[in-house]
């Protein structure tokens, strides 16, 4: 805090004094740092409110000699409308104030758009807990066409969830699954039915290079991670070398220092890491260039473009160039037709993934896949 902690503490108090001066029509509580909850009786007096708070907040705020004009979001729950029940408010007000600070607004009103998203997520909170609590949790594997050995010995796994008798897939729950935190658990369900699956692989005496599974940010905030993937990974008596794990560039936006110690750690444990999604989000060259990536993985969207405009052309190109030319290996994701086979081919990708070849599959289709498949032309021999 920009003033310390004592003069932070004295704007908090400077606010609530101001709240509790101008609420006599209603109620003013603190609920926790620096959130308050505004109680109004009616909406004429609310609407005069809200104006007068606005223009107190343009003024500054003194505390302690120090002069402040305090940064502020207001949400907006008209009562019973939306929720009777205090608890209800409450989750409905946290989620009015996201919107306001994700549409960069000083004030957010709920709206029945809102509370069906709200009731909607929640929905998704409830299945994602029975699903980790039940083990509703389904792993399918996605191969992947290595160019040099003209073969798949390498797959994705992918996470589903199937619940109510219908498959669901990652893009429904995944998003609600990281704000909850509840992704934690189920990378970890699905990271001990990938060593499962490896283990049952090994004794059909099929032979693969190696299984990623996807691990979400969250996990590097967790300072024993690095230690509980390496007990898990012993417990199942697996080669560690099969064992990849998918990352993508956010992971470097907070402590990277931490991050690559752990990831350098796994490494040395013969773990290989892949970068997903390359070219989507921000693309920290440096951090990804210091790190010997298994693989980095060219998000599907760069491919679609290079195979259909120049622009996009020019930029595969360059991204494909420039990690070829650090020796880097690359895999292409996300590939559908003929001829962005033939482009990533000829611009140097070691690895090719997308529905060309095959779809995600489950388990026991993927054995079969791999039985009738393993050895394959680059271009599919089907047409
Ligand atoms: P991702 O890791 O980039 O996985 C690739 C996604 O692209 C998969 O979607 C896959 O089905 C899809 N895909 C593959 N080939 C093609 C293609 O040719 N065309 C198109 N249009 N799509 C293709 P899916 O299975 O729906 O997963 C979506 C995302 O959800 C994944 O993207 C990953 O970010 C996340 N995810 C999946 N499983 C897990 C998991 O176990 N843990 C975590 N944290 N995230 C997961
Ligand atoms: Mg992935
Ligand atoms: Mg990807």
């Amino acid at each position: 805090m920009r003033y310390g902690q004592d003069n932070g503490d004295q704007f908090l108090r400077s606010i609530g004094n101001y709240f509790k001066s101008i609420f006599q029509l209603g109620e003013v509580y603190r609920y926790g740092g620096d959130k308050y909850v505004l109680m109004l009786k009616n909406n004429d007096n609310a609407k005069m409110m809200i104006k007068e708070v606005c223009n107190r907040f343009e003024k500054p705020f003194v505390a302690n000699g120090f002069e402040c004009v305090i940064p502020y979001h207001m949400g907006i729950v008209e009562y019973p409308k939306y929720a009777t029940k205090s608890e209800d408010i409450l989750v409905i007000l946290e989620e009015v104030i996201k919107k306001a600070k994700s549409n960069g607004e000083l004030i957010a009103y709920c709206d029945d758009v809102l509370v069906s998203r709200i009731k909607e997520k929640h929905h998704i909170i409830d299945i994602l807990m029975k699903s980790i609590e039940n083990d509703y949790v389904e792993v399918f594997y996605q191969p992947i066409y290595s160019i040099e050995k003209k073969g798949f010995y390498n797959a994705e796994a992918l996470v589903r969830i199937r619940y109510d008798g219908k498959l669901i897939s990652p893009g429904d729950f995944i998003p609600v699954a990281e704000e909850t935190g509840l992704v934690i658990d189920l990378d970890m369900i699905v990271f001990s039915k990938v060593l499962l699956f490896l283990k049952k692989l090994e004794n059909l005496g099929i032979e693969i290079d190696g299984i990623s599974s996807n691990f979400t940010p969250l996990h590097f905030n967790n300072p024993h991670f690095a230690d509980d993937i390496l007990n898990m990974v012993k417990t199942f008596n697996i080669d560690p070398h099969k064992i990849k794990m998918e990352i993508t560039e956010s992971i470097f936006i907070t402590n990277p220092r931490e991050v690559e110690r752990d990831i350098r750690r796994l490494m040395e444990y013969g773990i290989r890491f892949y970068l997903d999604d390359f070219g989507t989000g921000y693309s920290n060259w440096a951090s990804i260039l210091n790190l010997p990536f298994d693989f980095i993985k060219i998000d599907r969207s760069l491919v679609v473009n290079g195979d259909n405009n120049n622009n996009g052309l020019v930029i595969l190109k360059a991204v494909m160039g420039a990690l070829n030319a650090n020796g880097q290996e690359i895999l292409t994701e996300g590939i559908e037709t003929d001829s962005q086979v033939d482009l990533v081919h000829d611009l140097g990708a070691k690895f090719v993934q997308g529905f060309y070849y095959s779809k995600p599959l489950p388990q026991e289709n993927f054995i079969e896949f791999l039985k009738n498949n393993q050895q394959m032309e680059l271009h599919k021999a089907v047409e």
